[in-house]
C-alpha cells in the first residue's frame, strides 16, 4: 500500500498539468512573500459628495513580486483564501493600515477589506483589537468592509463577531452591494454603517436606465435606513453628477484617484479634484 501511495504521488507530480504547476509555484511564492515582506498597502481616497472632501481611504493590498513586479490582488487573494494564508496576510494589512492612518488627519478614516475566510478564524476580534491597540488608532476611525458571502457562512457566529466589532466602535460596511443574491435581507440581519454600491452599476449609470434605477433605489434606501452610501468605481464627471443629484453620500474611483502608495496620501489629501 505504501509503494502504491508513493507511485500515485509521483504520477501526480509528473502528470500535473501546467495550470496546477503554476498554481503550486504561486502558493509557495505567496508563503515566501509573507516572510520576505513583499506586500504593500495602497490607498484610494473616498470623497464626501456634498463637501467634496476626502473622508477616508480604502486599503488595497499589492504584491511587489521580486521577479514579476507589482501583482494585483485579484491574482492572489483567491489563492490566499484557498490556502488560508489570507488570515496572516489580512492581519498584516489591518495592522499596516491602522498604523498608516494614525499619521492622517483625525477626520480621515481607513477602510480595510476582510475576507470571509478571516471570519473562520476565532482570533479575528482579538486581531482587530490588537491592531488598534498597537497603532493607537481610535476604533471609530476604522471601517471593515465585508461582502454578502461573509453572511452566508455560519451566520450566527458571524453575526456575533460583527456585533462584537461594532460594539467597540468599529464600523462595518457592506461591500460590492447588488452583486450577490439576497442583498435586501442582509440589511435586516445586521445594522450596517455603510453600503458600497458595486462598480458594475456605477459603470453603466449614464448608459443603462436600469442601472440608474438601481442606484437611485439604493441611495434612497440608504437614506431611509440612515446608512451611508458609497459609490465605487466612479470614472466620469457625468457619473459623479448623477450620483450627486441622487444624494449618494460618498464616491470613490479613478475620477478622483487610483489607489496609490501610503507616501502619497498627503498629496491625495491636498490636491484639489481635477474638473
Ligand atoms: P474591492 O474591495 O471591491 O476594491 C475596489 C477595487 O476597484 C480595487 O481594485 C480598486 O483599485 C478598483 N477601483 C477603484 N476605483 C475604480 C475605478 O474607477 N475603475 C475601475 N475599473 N476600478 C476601480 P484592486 O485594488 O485591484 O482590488 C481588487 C479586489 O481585491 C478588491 O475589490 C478586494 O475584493 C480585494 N482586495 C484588495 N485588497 C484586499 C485586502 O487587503 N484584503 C482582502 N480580503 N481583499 C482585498
Ligand atoms: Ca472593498
Ligand atoms: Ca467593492
Ligand atoms: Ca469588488
Amino acid at each position: 500500500a505504501k509503494a502504491d501511495g508513493r507511485g500515485t504521488y509521483r504520477y501526480f507530480e509528473t502528470g500535473m498539468d501546467a495550470r496546477a504547476q503554476a498554481r503550486r509555484i504561486l502558493e509557495l511564492d505567496l508563503r515566501a512573500a509573507l516572510q520576505r515582506h513583499e506586500f504593500e498597502v495602497y490607498y484610494q481616497p473616498i470623497r464626501d459628495v456634498a463637501s467634496d472632501e476626502v473622508v477616508a481611504f480604502e486599503a488595497l493590498v499589492r504584491w511587489n513580486h521580486s521577479l514579476r513586479g507589482l501583482i494585483s490582488p485579484v491574482n492572489f487573494i483567491p489563492l490566499a483564501e484557498e490556502t488560508g494564508l489570507i488570515v496572516q496576510l489580512g492581519d498584516w494589512v489591518l495592522r499596516q493600515a491602522c498604523m498608516d492612518a494614525t499619521g492622517w488627519p483625525d477626520n480621515v478614516d481607513v477602510a480595510v477589506n476582510l475576507s470571509p475566510v478571516q471570519f473562520k478564524n476565532p482570533n479575528l476580534v482579538s486581531s482587530v483589537k490588537a491592531a488598534l491597540r498597537a497603532s493607537g488608532l481610535p476604533a471609530h476611525r476604522l471601517e471593515l468592509e465585508i461582502t454578502e458571502s461573509v453572511l452566508l457562512q455560519n451566520s450566527a457566529a458571524t453575526l456575533a463577531v460583527l456585533h462584537e466589532l461594532r460594539g467597540f466602535g468599529v464600523r462595518i460596511s457592506l461591500d460590492d452591494f447588488g452583486t450577490g443574491y439576497s442583498s435586501l435581507s442582509y440589511l435586516r440581519s445586521f445594522p450596517f454603517d455603510k453600503i458600497k454600491i458595486d462598480r458594475s452599476f456605477v459603470n453603466e449609470l449614464t448608459t443603462r436606465d436600469d442601472s440608474m434605477a438601481i442606484v437611485r433605489a439604493v441611495t434612497s434606501l440608504g437614506k431611509s435606513l440612515g446608512i451611508v452610501t458609497t459609490a465605487e468605481g466612479v470614472e466620469t464627471e457625468a457619473q459623479f453628477e448623477l450620483l450627486r443629484r441622487e444624494g449618494c453620500t460618498q464616491a470613490q474611483g479613478y475620477l478622483f484617484s487610483q489607489p496609490r502608495p501610503a507616501a502619497e496620501v498627503n498629496t491625495m489629501l491636498s490636491r484639489p479634484r481635477a474638473r
